[in-house]
């Protein structure tokens, strides 16, 4: 299995067994299969980052306004995951499937669709089952092209410095619970959370993640601006099963190829 940085999009033309993850901003990715485009989380790059090309009408022209089989995905309400204008999107691409956490202020219709943990989904060819988050929303699995797909969310093991002992080990604990389930799933890329506000223990929620549930490809998410923390997690792990992806920079692209 192999990561190579891509320093170009290739209009459309995707192999079968392969994915072009495109990294936008914190916990928002563009996935690129043979036949789907799966946008989760999306949310513009902070301005102090000076990004160009991933503000919402960018991002609608590359990736959507073209295109069938689009499906967003919105974990939970908070602004660092759902953006209201994506429902922009949808006005003016009305392919387009919205599937949204219980918590997200949309109105259900035709093809948006409002989930809880633990329900299942089939879109077309598209199989999508929810999972919990330790915080709100939900966590997404899901299924295209023969490929696996896993989103946290805000599914995290939140290890804040200031909790009390006993605070610290419920956290754990729930998040232990919710990632339990997913441990009997074949996944291809997993994008879970290395948060850097959580210090010294960043890496608790995706070590776990990779020793129980193995993705073929872990990459990092809910960073914000500091991509370091993501070269520390990778060399953290190195002798981990999974590949585990260094984000440099909004925009970045890594390419999948299923083993
Ligand atoms: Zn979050």
């Amino acid at each position: 299995m192999g990561i190579t940085l891509a320093s170009k999009r290739k209009e459309h033309f995707m192999k079968p067994f392969t994915a072009q993850i495109t990294h936008v901003y914190h916990s928002g990715f563009i996935v690129e299969t043979i036949n789907h485009t799966l946008i989760f989380d999306y949310i513009e790059p902070d301005k102090s980052l000076d990004v160009t090309g991933f503000n919402r009408h960018d991002v609608f022209r590359k990736w959507i306004s073209d295109r069938n089989n689009v499906f967003v995905f919105v974990s939970h309400h908070h602004q660092d995951h759902y953006m209201p204008s994506v429902l922009d999107w949808q006005a003016a691409n009305p392919s387009l499937h919205l599937v949204a956490g219980y918590d997200v202020p949309v109105q259900p219709s035709k093809n948006c669709h409002l989930m809880n943990p633990c329900e299942k989904l089939k879109i077309n060819e598209v199989s999508i089952e929810t999972f919990g988050s330790t915080d709100d929303g939900v966590s997404f699995y899901v299924q295209a092209d023969n490929m696996s797909f896993f989103h946290s969310g805000d599914l995290n093991w939140w290890h804040w410095n200031e909790f009390s002992p006993q605070q610290l080990e419920k956290e754990e604990l729930d998040f232990k619970k919710e990632i339990q389930p997913l441990c009997a799933k074949s996944i291809d890329v997993a994008f879970v959370p290395v948060d850097p506000r959580l210090e010294e223990h960043y890496y608790l929620a995706g070590e776990h993640f990779v020793e129980t549930c193995k993705p073929s490809l872990m990459v990092p998410m809910h960073f914000g601006t500091n991509f370091d923390v993501t070269k520390m997690f990778s060399s953290k792990l190195t002798n981990s099963s999974s590949s585990i992806a260094v984000l440099e920079n909004c925009g970045q692209q890594l390419h999948y190829e299923k083993k």
